[in-house]
């Protein structure tokens, strides 16, 4: 079978880890150490193949150095919070910098968006339609959802992620 490598970026505190652990354990993790940096090995099939995914649950300290996960990254999903103006402004960054390696490398990289948090509507500080927007700018998927209820949509997520992979 063939091995891929997805990497999740976004600032601090928007979901990463409990979409990564509700992916892999089908739980939410109320309180995950925000300080940890994993990564995690799942099984899937797709369209009758073996595929080994490992999944890097990144932890960015100030100082880190971005070259650490995109040249290790075959996909990334950048996360943010629909309840933090700031983490969305923070996908961007994150978003540039992939397609700057991206153009440099030559390699072609999936990226899937995600609005996280979709559970916290009265708090929503970003549209779905601005998510859409920046989505359809860098030619990513993009879903809205929350690590804390769905886990059918968290599973889709990584599934599209997969496929994207799969197609290249
Ligand atoms: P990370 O820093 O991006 O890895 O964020 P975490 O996964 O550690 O989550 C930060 C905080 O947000 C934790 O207290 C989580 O319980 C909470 N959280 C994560 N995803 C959701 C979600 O979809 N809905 C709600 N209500 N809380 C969430
Ligand atoms: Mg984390």
């Amino acid at each position: 079978g063939t091995e891929y490598h997805i990497a999740l970026l976004g600032a601090l505190g928007v979901g990463k880890s409990a979409l990564t652990v509700k992916y892999i354990t089908k739980r939410f993790i109320m309180e995950y150490d925000p300080f940890l940096e994993d990564t995690y090995t799942k099984h899937e099939t797709m369209e009758k193949e073996d595929i080994t995914l490992k999944i890097m649950d990144t932890f960015e300290k100030e100082e880190s150095n971005p070259d650490r996960y995109l040249k290790w990254a075959d996909a990334f999903i950048v996360v943010y919070s629909i309840t933090g103006r700031q983490s969305f402004e923070g996908a961007r960054v994150y978003l540039d910098s992939i397609v700057k390696f991206q153009k440099s490398s030559g390699k072609d990289i999936p990226i899937t968006l995600v609005g996280n948090k979709v559970d916290l509507e009265r708090y929503r500080q970003v549209s779905k339609s601005e998510g859409k927007t920046l989505a359809t700018q860098y030619e990513c998927l993009f879903y809205e959802t929350s690590a804390a209820e769905d886990y059918e949509l968290v599973n889709k997520i990584f599934e599209g992620t997969l496929r994207e992979l799969c197609r290249i």
